[in-house]
């Protein structure tokens, strides 16, 4: 039996019904037997990236125990996002939802499909926030998440929208 490994995962969506999508996301994680949620944030609304007439993001931190490798994982992140593109968009546009990986235990990860801890993640208070709050306060990212979000140079609005109780998701 291989030891399960923390990670941690940011889903963002801002096409179709979002909140939909996230709660798919969140169900086909749950779907699969290599991988136990421990935690999920609130759903976060959160201001679109660069350009007009987007639809605000809705954002949510996933933490799960897998025991999937972090390549593997990545590849099962791309399986959610391509289910969800099928069933909701018929041309090929902007993602219905994005799938990261921001922490995968303590592992620097660095090849051509994936770079972990996530790079962009001190940027993105839409992945900081909702990380914080999903992480327990003993957790061996816990320091580095709070520190990130008091030091972040990211200025775009984010609001608690719902309670995790949205996303149908029982421990
Ligand atoms: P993007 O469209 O910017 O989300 O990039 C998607 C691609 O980023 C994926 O196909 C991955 O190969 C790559 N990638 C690199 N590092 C990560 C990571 N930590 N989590 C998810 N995708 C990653």
């Amino acid at each position: 039996m291989t030891t399960p490994i923390e990670s941690v995962l940011s889903i963002g969506t801002n096409i179709g019904d979002r909140l939909t999508n996230l709660q798919r996301a969140v169900q086909m994680l749950n779907e699969n037997d290599q991988i136990e949620l421990t935690s999920l944030s609130s759903v976060y609304e959160t201001e679109p990236v660069g350009g007009v007439e987007q639809q605000s993001f809705y954002n949510i931190t996933a933490v799960i125990q897998t025991t999937l490798s972090a390549q593997e994982l990545l590849d099962y992140l791309h399986e959610i996002e391509q289910a969800l593109h099928r069933k909701r968009i018929v041309h090929w546009g902007p993602r219905t939802i994005d799938l990261d990986i921001i922490y995968y235990d303590r592992q620097h990860i660095q090849t051509a499909t994936l770079t972990v801890p996530h790079p962009e993640m001190a940027n993105r208070r839409f992945v900081l926030a909702p990380t914080l709050e999903a992480l327990a306060s003993d957790d061996e990212h816990y320091d580095e998440v709070a520190h990130l979000l008091q030091v972040t140079p990211d200025r775009n609005w984010i609001k608690k929208k719902f309670s995790n109780e949205v996303l149908m998701w029982t421990k």
